[in-house]
Parts: C-alpha cells; sequence; structure tokens
C-alpha cells in the first residue's frame, strides 16, 4: 500500500519551473491601459536634492514617477503639484513654497518616531494643491526590492499618495475652504464675512 502526501502530487519538474503569475493577474497589455489612464499629472514637478550625481538623481527619479503613476491607477493624484526627494529631508521641508502665509512646517523627530515623508497642502494658482516631501535615505530603498526597507518605502510613498486623492475629496466635499484661513482670517463662502480667528490655518502635516 503507498500512501501518497500533497508533495508526491506535484509535478516532477516543479523545481525547475519559473514561478507562474496567479489566474487573475494582469496581463501586460491590461497594465498599460491601467498605466495609460494613470491620474498621475503630467505637468507635476520633481526636485531631486543633495545627490552626488545627476545620474544618481535622475535614475531614482524616473522610479519614484514610475511609483506614483501606477499608484494614480487606485488613487486619484490629480492634485499633486510636486514631490521633493531631499537627502536634507529637514530643510526641504522648511522650503517648500506653499503659496500661502503658513507656520513653519518641521519634520517629526521625537523619542517616538523620525519622519521620513510629508504631504503639504500649497495653494497654487488658487487652487490647493500637495508637494510630497520624502527623505533620499528612504526612497532610494525603492530601487532595490531586495532592500531590507523596499516594502517600507513603497508603503510610505503610497501613504503620501493617499494624502492627494484624500486632499481632493476634502475639497470637493467643502470646496474653498482648505488653507484659505492661513493668513488669520476665515473667508466664509457664501456671506463673504469676515471672521478672526486666533489660530493659523489648516495645516496637512503629517
Ligand atoms: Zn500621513
Amino acid at each position: 500500500m503507498s500512501v501518497s502526501g500533497p508533495d508526491e502530487q506535484r509535478p516532477v519538474n516543479e523545481q525547475d519551473t519559473p514561478a507562474q503569475p496567479p489566474a487573475d493577474a494582469l496581463s501586460d497589455a491590461e497594465i498599460e491601459r491601467l498605466l495609460a489612464a494613470s491620474t498621475l499629472p503630467t505637468n507635476y514637478s520633481m526636485h531631486l536634492l543633495g545627490f552626488q550625481t545627476k545620474e544618481d538623481a535622475e535614475k531614482l527619479a524616473g522610479v519614484v514617477g514610475a511609483f506614483l503613476r501606477l499608484f494614480g491607477t487606485f488613487l486619484n493624484l490629480e492634485r499633486l503639484d510636486a514631490i521633493t526627494v531631499a537627502y536634507d529631508y529637514d530643510t526641504a521641508l522648511k522650503e517648500v513654497d506653499r503659496g500661502t502665509t503658513c507656520q513653519e512646517l518641521t519634520a517629526t523627530n521625537d523619542t517616538f518616531a523620525r519622519g521620513v515623508a510629508m504631504t503639504v497642502r500649497v495653494l497654487h494658482e488658487s487652487q490647493v494643491k500637495c508637494h510630497i516631501v520624502a527623505a533620499a535615505g528612504l526612497m532610494n530603498s525603492l530601487q532595490e526590492p531586495n532592500d531590507p526597507d523596499y516594502k517600507l518605502a513603497i508603503g510610505i510613498l503610497a501613504h503620501e499618495a493617499a494624502h492627494v486623492h484624500d486632499l481632493l475629496m476634502q475639497d470637493r466635499a467643502y470646496p474653498g475652504v482648505l488653507l484659505r484661513r492661513a493668513t488669520g482670517l476665515f473667508f466664509y463662502r457664501g456671506c463673504k464675512r469676515k471672521i478672526k480667528r486666533k489660530h493659523s490655518g489648516i495645516s496637512s502635516a503629517c
């Protein structure tokens, strides 16, 4: 009598067979179609700061752009104004042109955590948009799938992209409100009353 275990039921050449994509995997044509429909704007700007060579910067820019394009297939990224990837993350955060008077942004840095990415809300051409700032040290991990921080870097960039989507949803739900009270005056849409506020604006730090 012979007993057949699960291992014995596998094809003989399984060890030599390349991994097959799951049955519901998208075809190359479907992936191309999705990417072509990505919501990533064609006119967003990317700033790479502190890189040793232009080639290093351009290489990472290509990878970051590809991930953002991918995220734009399931998130709405039309309000992405810019992304800055910098070795000096803290300074890059401070130097974002927010298009309005806001409290200076500082990176999270305490006993619990150190910030490596933030999505900043900016006012550009009278529209509230997002500027992602990310630490180059982490974003570099996107270039190497075997890097121990590869998945972390993907997750953090996707998280920031989700803030871009979220901003659009909030602006649609409450048009004309976001960032509009940054100067200390709250412009009440509809009756044009100006109400003095003590605090200074809605910030997007996260
Ligand atoms: Zn966040």
